[in-house]
C-alpha cells in the first residue's frame, strides 16, 4: 500500500558519481530533484577507490582513454566537463590533493573528503536524497513514476545512475540494464573490466609461487599495449598493465608479454667467455626480479647456446605469450565494460532518443575508462552534461 507520493523535477536512481554530480548540476538551476539510493550511504565506490584516497580524475584525459562500441560518443560530454571543472570544485572545498603518476589525481587525504564535498553541494542545491530506497517498479505514463516499498516517487524526468556489475558486495545491481530493457533500449554485451586475470592451473603451478612478486614489462593483445608494472597473485596476474589489457582481452586469445621492454637480455650471454645457465641467469638478473627470473629461465632454457636459439630465446622475451583461463569477474572488477548501446543516447544530453525524459549517465553506458581517474571523470562528465539538461 503507497502511503506517501513525493513530486519532483526529476528522480536520479543511485547516489554514486554520475548521479550526484547529476543531481547537483539540475539542482543548481532550480530544479527539485530526488536521488533514490538503494544503499544506507552514498558514494560507496568513491569510499574504496583509490585504495581510499580516490583518484578523482585525470588531467591528461582524453577520448582515447575510453573504450566504446562508438569511440565518438564521449567526446562532447568530456569536451564540456573537463578534469580542470573537477579540479575546482575539488579546489573551492579546500580539499588537498596530488598528482601521483601520469596525470592521476588523488586526495592528500580520503576519498571521504570527496563524498563529504558532493553531500555539502546537493544541501546547497536543495537536493533531496533518500537512502534505502527499494526500487520495486518503474511505471512511465505521462511521466515516470518509482515505486520503493510504501513510497511513490513522481517526475517527468527519470535519471538512471545505478552503476555496472562490479563488486556487488556493496550495492551493485543489474537495475539499470534491467530499465534499458523494460523501455526497449538496445545493451551492448557487459564484461567485468580492469580485473585480475586467473591462469589455467598448468601456468598457476609454474608462476603462482610468485605472489606479490611485481616486474616492469609492456602488455598487449592485437590492438592494444600497456607499459606498467606485472604482479603476480596466487591465482594468476595483476597490476596496473594487466588490469589495463583486461578491458581489451577476448576470451581464448593470448596476452603478449614483453618481460624486457626495449632492452636486449641475451646479448651478455653471447659475449660471455661460456655461454651457461650461469651466463644466462646473470643477464636476467639484470632487467627481472630474482625469483621471476630464475623461474622463467628454467621453464624457457633454450635447447643449446648457438646464435640461433639465443635469438629465438631473445624473441620468447619480448612476447611470452600467456592464455588466462579467465578474468577474476564482477567480484574484483573495477568496472563493468559494453552497457547502454550509446547509438541510444544524445552525445550532449544523454537523454533516450526514444524516450522522452529518460537519461542514462555514469557506468551503465557502454563508455568504459582506462585506469588512471578516467572513469570518475566519465561519471562526473555525462553526470554534468544530464544535469544541465534537465
Ligand atoms: C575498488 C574500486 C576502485 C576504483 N577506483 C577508481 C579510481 O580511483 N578512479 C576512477 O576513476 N575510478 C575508480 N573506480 C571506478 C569508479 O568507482 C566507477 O567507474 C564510478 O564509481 C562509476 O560511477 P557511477 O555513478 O556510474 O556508478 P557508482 O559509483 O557505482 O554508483 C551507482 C550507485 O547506484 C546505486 N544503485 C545500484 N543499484 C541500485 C538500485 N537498484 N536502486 C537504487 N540505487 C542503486 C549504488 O548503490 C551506487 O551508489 C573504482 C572502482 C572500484 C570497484
Amino acid at each position: 500500500m503507497v502511503t506517501s507520493v513525493h513530486e519532483f523535477d526529476a528522480l536520479v536512481l543511485g547516489a554514486g558519481a554520475a548521479g550526484l554530480l547529476c543531481a547537483i548540476e539540475a539542482g543548481k538551476r532550480g530544479r527539485r530533484v530526488a536521488v533514490l539510493e538503494r544503499t544506507d550511504q552514498i558514494g560507496k565506490k568513491i569510499l574504496i577507490s583509490g585504495g581510499g584516497r580516490c583518484n578523482f580524475t585525470n588531467i591528461h584525459c582524453r577520448p582515447e582513454n575510453f573504450l566504446s562500441a562508438n569511440p565518438h560518443f564521449a567526446k562532447s560530454a568530456l569536451a564540456r566537463y573537463t578534469p580542470s571543472d573537477f579540479v575546482a570544485l575539488v579546489e573551492k572545498h579546500r580539499i588537498a590533493y596530488h598528482e601521483k603518476t601520469l596525470g592521476q589525481l588523488f586526495c592528500d587525504r580520503s576519498a571521504q573528503e570527496i563524498t563529504n564535498m558532493l553531500q555539502a553541494e546537493c544541501r546547497d542545491a536543495a537536493v533531496e536524497i533518500f537512502l534505502n530506497a527499494k526500487i520495486q517498479d518503474v511505471k512511465h505514463t505521462t511521466g515516470f513514476v518509482v515505486c520503493a516499498e510504501s513510497c511513490e516517487f513522481r517526475a517527468p524526468v527519470l535519471v538512471v545512475a545505478t552503476g555496472g556489475l562490479s563488486i556487488p558486495k556493496i550495492g551493485a545491481t543489474s537495475l539499470g540494464y534491467d530499465l534499458a530493457r523494460q523501455f526497449g533500449l538496445k545493451i551492448v554485451r557487459t564484461r567485468p573490466a580492469l580485473v585480475p586475470f586467473v591462469l589455467a592451473n598448468k601456468d598457476q603451478r609454474h608462476y603462482c609461487g610468485l605472489a606479490g612478486v611485481s616486474a616492469d614489462v609492456a602488455v598487449s593483445t592485437d590492438h592494444q599495449s600497456f607499459r606498467e608494472k606485472m604482479l603476480f597473485t596466487h591465482r594468476g596476474l595483476s597490476g596496473p598493465a594487466i588490469l589495463q589489457i583486461s578491458s581489451y582481452w577476448e576470451r581464448g586469445h593470448p596476452l603478449r608479454i614483453d618481460l624486457a621492454p626495449n632492452q636486449e637480455v641475451t646479448s651478455s650471454i653471447r659475449e660471455a667467455k661460456t655461454r651457461n645457465l650461469t651466463s644466462a641467469r646473470a643477464a636476467f638478473l639484470g632487467v627481472l626480479p630474482k625469483r621471476f627470473a630464475e623461474c622463467w629461465l628454467e621453464l624457457h632454457a633454450p635447447e643449446s647456446w648457438t646464435n640461433q636459439d639465443l635469438e629465438k630465446l631473445e624473441r620468447e622475451v619480448h612476447e611470452w605469450a600467456v592464455v588466462p583461463a579467465d578474468t577474476e569477474g564482477y567480484d574484483k572488477a573495477e568496472v563493468t565494460a559494453g552497457g547502454i548501446d550509446t547509438d541510444e543516447l544524445s552525445s550532449k544530453t544523454m537523454e533516450s532518443r526514444n524516450v522522452r525524459g529518460l537519461f542514462f549517465i555514469g557506468e551503465v553506458v557502454d563508455v568504459t575508462g582506462h585506469l588512471g581517474g578516467f572513469n570518475f571523470q566519465w561519471a562526473w562528465a555525462s553526470g554534468a552534461a544530464a544535469g544541465r539538461a534537465l
